[in-house]
This record gives structure tokens, sequence and C-alpha cells, in this order.
């Protein structure tokens, strides 16, 4: 089969959604049996956004061959199957740092490096590459058509229709239609702008999805569809909705699917989308109402948890229920007892983090969650303070604590451990962050009998880790005879990678990121868990 290739990109503002409507949009494609993946090229300098704060970036997504990329791949995840790779993401850092490499090799044998065509190469060579392995490539181009920085990668894009052929080739221009209230008018010419400027770099969109408030009239797509130089057929409305569960519906009904299809001239199935039908089902019929508390430190920009998040509710929707979460800055909690901040949860959820700012307001929300046997559901640092909590309240060894947070501690339950892999021990030697990493998915062996196997109900599970410590098992015995079970271990190495506690009736702690693994057609087992329990708490203590 032929390779055909989708470039989405993106005009008149920034954030309209363009990573849910490639995802929306490979899902159908994928439900009509074509093999579909996305890949989004990011235009900013970072190797990748690993070493980027979640704050200023949100959430870091890790895929299971342990790539560090964009929160894009959450959603492109979220809703199609197939799984995301180191392939399915890059930046301009990325690309500029492989030529330079070469040139320093000597592999360009004297050529003078530019934009054209050496930058503009690897990224196609990228693309091309990916697509090798797929019938549809969706590419996402990050940023906002007119940008200085996504030049290279548009020229790249408009390139790829020549040596490809153009009737292998879509371009689809997400724009916003905004609304003057006071008019009560829709406006098409921010649009038309933008078009222009794609045009000026020698891209014609051949499909405009138009983000808007209200739906567009027939004369709006008309006259969009004239002065944007596409068939009418080809404007598709994307309007505001209550669940974005219903984007590939949406898109289907306007006929997106079949307009692409027949511009390949693919003969396949129609799309069967009633696994999405049954998400927004699922849904509507959520009736009970509770509320999830996630104490971090990101609290400022809600992305940074974006993937927690998305799991909390896919969590609500196999249990039924409506979930408010309450994004808590850990600074605020200063005391364990009486606490009026997290006495209205019904549900404790204490997500991962890197370094120690507001890690004691973590540990006494802990401490409140066990001793009011609240759910509790602590993800990596999460897992590793519940850890050094118990330790240092039921076991009674107060200098307990992390290496992270205090290098020279006493008692360093959760530290650095020798035994790792030379690569990671060479890496903290050079003092280079990158690359220090537990990343990436890691087999896991459950303990029977335990809460954490009645929720996956299988021995062996294979989820995605990031990050430098490891629970110190040679300092875990007392831990472990006062009530602290170890319900999952790595694989290889013997690492702890799950924790319960045996008289609390839902206190699990994982090591790894269960988030990265969980999406609204299949949900997670630790979130329905989790959800479960808290509808239980709330119906019993509240
Ligand atoms: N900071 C901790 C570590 O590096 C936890 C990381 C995380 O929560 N992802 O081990």
């Amino acid at each position: 089969m032929n390779k055909y290739y989708i470039f989405i990109t993106g005009g008149v503002v920034s954030s309209l959604g363009k990573g849910i409507t490639a995802g929306s949009l490979g899902s159908i494609l994928e439900e009509r049996k074509l093999k579909t993946t996305i890949i989004k090229l990011d235009p900013y300098i970072n190797v990748d956004p690993g070493t980027i704060s979640p704050v200023q970036h949100g959430e870091v997504f890790v895929t299971n061959d342990g790539a560090e990329t964009d929160l894009d791949l959450g959603h492109y995840e979220r809703f199609i199957k197939n799984k995301m790779t180191s392939l399915n993401n890059f930046t301009t850092g990325s690309v500029y740092s492989e030529v330079l490499k070469k040139e320093r090799r000597g592999d360009y044998l004297g050529a003078t490096i530019q934009i054209i065509p050496h930058i503009t190469d690897v990224i196609k060579n990228r693309i091309i590459k990916l697509s090798r392995k797929n019938d549809i490539t969706i590419v996402e181009i990050g940023g906002t058509v007119g940008d200085i920085e996504s030049l290279p990668f548009l020229e790249a894009i408009r390139q790829i229709a020549i040596d490809v052929n153009k009737k292998n080739v879509l371009y689809i221009h997400l724009t916003l239609l905004p609304y003057i209230s006071t008019t009560k008018e829709i406006k098409t010419k921010p649009t038309q702008h933008s078009v222009k400027e794609l045009l000026s770099i020698g891209i014609q969109p051949d499909i405009l999805i138009c983000r808007s408030e209200k739906k567009i009239s027939e004369n709006e797509r008309k006259k969009i569809a004239l002065f944007c130089n596409v068939k009418k057929k080809a404007v598709i409305s994307l309007i505001d909705l209550d669940s974005i569960y219903k984007i590939p519906k949406l898109l289907q009904l306007q006929g997106l699917d079949d307009y692409i299809c027949k511009y390949f001239n693919l003969k396949v199935p129609i799309a069967d989308l009633s696994s999405w039908d049954k998400v927004i089902s699922e849904e509507n019929q959520s009736s009970e109402i509770i509320k999830i508390g996630i104490i971090g430190k990101y609290t400022e920009l809600p992305d940074a948890y974006k993937s927690v998040i998305e799991a909390i509710k896919h969590g609500g929707l196999k249990n039924k229920t409506k979930i408010i979460i309450k994004l808590i800055n850990s600074k605020k909690i200063i005391h364990y007892k009486y606490n009026k901040i997290l006495k209205e949860l019904d549900g404790i959820l204490i997500p991962g983090g890197f370094g120690n700012r507001g890690i004691e307001g973590m540990i006494l929300s802990i401490r409140y969650a066990r001793e009011n046997k609240i759910p509790y559901l602590g993800i990596c640092l999460g897992m590793q303070l519940a850890i050094i909590e118990y330790t240092r309240n039921v076991v009674g060894i107060k200098s307990a604590n992390s290496t992270e947070f205090q290098p020279n501690c006493k008692y360093p339950i959760i530290a650095l451990i020798k035994k790792w892999d030379k690569k990671r021990k060479k890496n903290y030697k050079k003092n280079n962050l990158g690359g220090t990493m537990r990343l990436g998915a890691h087999v896991c062996i459950i303990k029977k009998n335990s809460l954490t196997y009645k929720m996956y109900k299988s021995k062996k599970i294979s989820e995605r880790h990031r990050h430098r410590y490891e629970v110190n098992n040679s300092l875990l015995n007392k831990t472990e005879k006062l009530g602290l079970i170890v319900s999952g271990r790595s694989k290889y190495k013997n690492l702890v990678e799950i924790i319960e506690l045996f008289n609390h009736p839902w206190f699990i702690g994982c090591q790894f990121h269960p988030e990265f693994n969980s999406s609204p057609r299949k949900g997670h087992p630790l979130f329905e868990g989790f959800i479960k329990a808290a509808k239980i708490y709330k119906k019993n203590f509240s």
C-alpha cells in the first residue's frame, strides 16, 4: 500500500486543540482499518521537553521506549490505539543537534551547511522513516503559521508533497473563527489571512477545520471556501463541545474522513465509532459526584498534570461518576489533623515531581490519608513519600528521607542505587541531567493476594517510568514488618515498584506512572479502583 501523509498546521491563535483534532482524526482513520500514526514536530530549541519546567510547558509524556516527549503525544495515545515511540516527536533542537554532529564528523564532505537542504532533509527523513510502518502518517506542526521558529518545518512539509507526489499528501489548516457578540457575526478574515500566510510559503491547504463558538452557516462556509480556495465540503466546523470525546463523531458526521479517503482513493470500510459512543454514554450516565485532590507542586498549570487529570476522569467514566478535581499546592498543607483543605476530599493523589519544594506538605497529606482511611494513590514521588511517611511516623525512624531532598541523610530509604546500569551512573558523573533516569516501560511482577493484584487481575504488568531515585531495599525491613507491603517488584533488578498498606481500605503507591497507560475507552485498573474506593469512602464517611 502507498504511504499517505496528512499535515496539520495551526493558524490565527495557538491552543486551538491541534493535538486533540489530530488524535480524533487518527482514531477515525484507524477505525477505517488504516494503520495510522501521528507525529508532533516542535519548533523549540530544547533537544527534548525533558528539561523544560512542567509549569512552562506542561507534563512530559513518556513513551514505552523511554522517550520524553510533548504532552500532545498523550492526546494521541488517548485517541488512537497505535502506540507512540521516540520517533513520534522531535524538536528543532534535536534536528540541529543531528546535523551539527554530522558536520563535526565531516559527513558533509566540505559542503556549506544550510537550513535548506540540510535541516529540511533531516526533518523529511524522520517523517518518512516513521511513515514506513504505517498507512497514514498524520504530522502536527507545533506553533502557529507565521512564527519564525516553524519555518523550516513548513518548508520541509512543502517539499514532501513534491518528493512523494501531491496526491499522497493532504494539508489541513486548523483556524479560529472569532465570534463578535455585539454584531452577532462570525469573522472569517483572520482565517483568510492565515491561509494567505501559508500560501506565501508555498502551501495551499486542502482542508480547513474551523474552531468556533457558534455553528457556522452555509453562507459562511461558502465564503470561506471561496476566499481560501478550498472545496465547500472541505470546510469543517469544529464548535466548542462539552466533551472532547465527541470530536471523532463530529468530524465523521461532516464527512472529513470520507473526503480524505476519496482524495487518497482508498477503498476502506466506514469507521465504526461505537467505542466512542460508549464513552459518551458513560459520561452521560455519571450522576454521582466525588472530589479528588491532586496535591503537588506544579499546580499553577493544570497541563503539568494532564495525563493524571485525564486518567482520573477515565476512572470516573468506568465508575459512571463525575469527578471534581482539586489542584492543591502542597505548600498550603501545614497540618495533618483537622485539615480543612483535605477534609472535603474523597480521595487523595500525589503525582510525580522533582526537588525539595513542597515535600513536607505532601507528607502531611499522606499521613492524613493514612490515618483517616481516605483512598490514596501515590505516583512515583507520591510512592516514595508514602514510604518515608510510614517509616517516620509508624516505624518511628524520624530521619527517614530521600537523598534527593537531603543528600547526607542518616536513613536514606529512597536513594540512588549503586547497582544501577552503567550508563545512568556515567551520566551522573558527567553532571549531565539528560539520560540519568529510569525511563520507559518495565515489567513488574505482582504479589498474589494483594490489593494491587485485585486491581490488575494479572501477575505480570508493564508500566512506564521516569525517575532517578529508587527504594533502598536494604533499609526496607522494619517498614515492611510494620504493615507496609511491597506488592510489586521489577522483573529485573528486584526494585520496588508498588506498595500498599494492609490496614487501609485503599492505599497504593507506584514507582511508575500509570496515567500514561490510561485511555477513555479502556481506562486503567489503578485509577478505576481508586475512584471506586473514593466513591465507597464518600458513601460511608461523609
Ligand atoms: N524525584 C523523584 C525521582 O527522581 C520522583 C520522580 C517522579 O515523581 N517522576 O526519583
